[in-house]
């Protein structure tokens, strides 16, 4: 371990691994497999890049995000490691130069995409190269369940038959106790030590707030707490992202669109705008996502209601990826609901899927409506569960105000049920609140009992009653029958008096007093920072490469507090290996020399 440690220390510039990184490391420097489990931002890089260093040959990195590979490449070139990759954007001479090299020896990484290496060609290269190791990244790809299924990670497997005695690392962020099941079936790890290293994300302040004027809560959340960050704000449709976009750059923001409709030039445009300049929020459908790789996103705002804790789970954990305070914000509504209701009805598959998946929104719901801690609710449903509240998320800084809706709910359920079940929300507070619309005089409603019994309500509190309803399984919103609710079997002891219920007492809050922190300390030189950030962006420029590829925002801060003026000083800063050193120590001592003497 002691290679191990100097590589961490002349590479990579880092002190101390982070457990479990060790153990991950020495197990695969032993020859072993290994199943790693890490929150993103985990570090889970090191975990393979490290052994393929210290073992002879070149590791082989498995990676669906084709997006990504040039910047992962350029990144650990600016490291000095010997990295490339292989997959469709390259022409044939390059690949073969490629070919070479690893056949030369010459590699100490190579980035693969799964579809490159099941092919014949791929496989005849590898068995005549030395391979140091196998890393298959975002393993849960292999899961059919999950959204982001690749078929060509059950071929995977091959690896495990063609390759018995290299050591394989299969790592992920996203994998419940199912998917982890599958991932280790389908890959053959059965031998493999797994490191679980639990899914919580501290930095990330979960919060999701009733939808009333969603374009104007956004920009107030925008406006209060992420004036000048890069984000990403996820909508349902294909137009919402485009009309969102506009709409942002009117109001002085640099957003981009982005969703699978756009021509491919378009997309790519837009988010290597997203990577390579600082402060701008994309606006995309989920098609956005796998391999972003941003370390720096500072919020990820959701307009529309996922449709699921996994989905929700991935789509907010893009943010904050570089351990600094980040927000996940969303707002969301009855309609919401319906609509996803109707896209599940209208979708491809079985019954049984269709029902796992009302099932998944379900929990979703439950997560909107919860009224304890949000944090806890999440990992729970991961099946990590957590004694105490985490001091983090919306319910927890401002706990919600609760009602007992006994009553009301048994009214909002009878109104239903007298109806037939057969009408949509609006029409059953028109009911409970005696109006005499020509709807209600039509079906004769007027003359039912439960006609004008909720005047105690007004129109809000009864969608909202509605909504929780929804949302924590008493009533669910048929989608053949345009938006009914009808009853769900569990409401029956409430209708009978036998259960009552605690609702969440909305508020129609402005801003939130309690507001993130800025990514930036309060005791920083801020004109320091920024003088070193221009520095940071000229080299990028010059280069080629996203900023953070240069240094991370830590890096750069710690430079800030220890203020290093030779080169010897400047090499104890986290994050500056030797090849950096060499290659850029200079230019920022002469910045912060500049700035000493100014
Ligand atoms: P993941 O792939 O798990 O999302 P990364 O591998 O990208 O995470 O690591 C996240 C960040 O943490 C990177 O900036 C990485 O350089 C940094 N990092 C990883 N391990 C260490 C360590 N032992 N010490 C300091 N920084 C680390
Ligand atoms: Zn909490």
């Amino acid at each position: 371990m002691t290679l191990a440690l100097d590589i961490l220390k002349k590479t990579f510039g880092y002190d101390a691994f982070r457990p479990p990184q060790d153990e991950i490391i020495q197990t695969l420097i032993e020859g072993g497999d290994a199943l790693v489990l890490m929150p993103t931002g985990g570090g889970k890089s090191l975990c393979y890049q490290i052994p393929a260093l210290a073992r002879p040959g070149c590791g082989v990195v498995i990676s669906p995000l084709i997006a990504l590979m040039q910047d992962q490449v350029s990144a650990m070139r600016e490291l000095g490691v010997r990295a490339s990759f292989l997959n469709s954007t390259l022409d044939f001479a390059t690949v073969q130069s490629v070919e070479q090299a690893l056949l030369n020896g010459e590699l100490d990484l190579l980035y693969i995409a799964p579809e490159r290496l099941v092919q014949e060609r791929t496989q005849q290269l590898l068995s005549q190269a030395r391979i140091a190791l196998f890393a298959i990244d975002e393993a849960h790809c292999v899961s059919q369940w999950g959204h982001d299924f690749r078929s060509d990670y059950l071929q995977l497997s091959l690896l495990h038959q063609q390759f018995p005695h290299i050591p394989r690392i299969a790592l992920t962020a996203t994998a419940d106790e199912r998917t982890r099941a599958e991932i280790v079936t389908r890959l053959q790890l059965e031998q493999a030590r797994q490191f679980i290293a639990g899914f919580d994300r501290p930095n990330i302040r979960y919060r999701i707030a009733l939808k009333h004027n969603a374009r104007q809560q956004l920009l107030r959340f925008l406006k209060a707490e992420h004036a000048n960050d890069a984000g990403i704000v996820y909508c349902l449709s294909r137009r919402k992202t485009e009309e969102i976009a506009n709409w942002l750059g009117q109001q002085g923001f640099t957003a981009l669109p982005y969703h699978a409709g756009l021509p491919a030039e378009t997309r790519a445009e837009n988010q290597s705008r997203f990577l390579r300049e600082e402060g701008v929020i994309v606006v995309a459908t989920i098609a956005f996502g796998m391999g972003i790789d941003k370390p720096d996103v500072r919020f990820v705002a959701h307009l529309d209601l996922p449709k699921t804790v996994e989905a929700y789970y991935q789509e907010t954990g893009r943010a904050g990826r570089d351990g600094e305070a980040a927000n996940a914000w969303m707002v969301y509504g009855l309609q919401d609901v319906i609509k996803l209701r109707q896209m599940m009805a209208n979708s491809q598959g079985n019954e049984a899927f269709k029902r796992v998946e009302q099932h998944r929104l379900n929990a979703m719901l439950g997560l909107c409506e919860i009224t304890s801690c949000r944090r806890q609710a999440l990992l729970a449903y991961f099946g990590d569960d957590r004694p105490e509240p985490c001091g983090n998320c919306d319910t927890c800084l401002e706990p919600v105000d609760t009602w007992d809706g006994t009553e009301a709910a048994r009214m909002a359920l009878s109104a239903a049920y007298r109806t037939g079940q057969r009408f949509g929300v609006n029409h059953l507070i028109d009911l409970l609140l005696g109006s005499e619309t020509d709807k209600i005089i039509q079906c004769d409603h007027h003359r039912l009992p439960t006609f004008g019994i909720g005047k105690a309500l007004d129109k809000n509190q009864w969608s909202s009653v509605f909504r929780q309803l929804v949302g924590r399984g008493y009533l669910r919103v048929d989608v053949e029958g345009y938006g009914a609710l009808q009853l769900e079997s569990h409401c029956r002891s409430l209708l009978r008096g036998e259960e009552s219920i605690q609702l969440r007492r909305d508020t129609l809050k402005k801003v939130t007093k309690q507001q993130t922190k800025t990514a930036l300390p309060d005791d920083i030189d801020v004109a320091l920072w920024e003088a070193l950030r221009e520095c940071r962006r000229e080299l990028a420029d010059t280069q080629g490469v996203p900023p953070y590829v240069i240094f991370s925002n830590r890096t750069l801060q710690e430079m800030c507090y220890e203020v290093p003026q030779s080169l010897t000083e400047f090499s104890h800063i986290s994050g500056v290996g030797q090849r950096k050193l060499d290659k850029y120590g200079a230019d920022f001592l002469r910045v912060i020399n500049d700035h000493i003497n100014a």
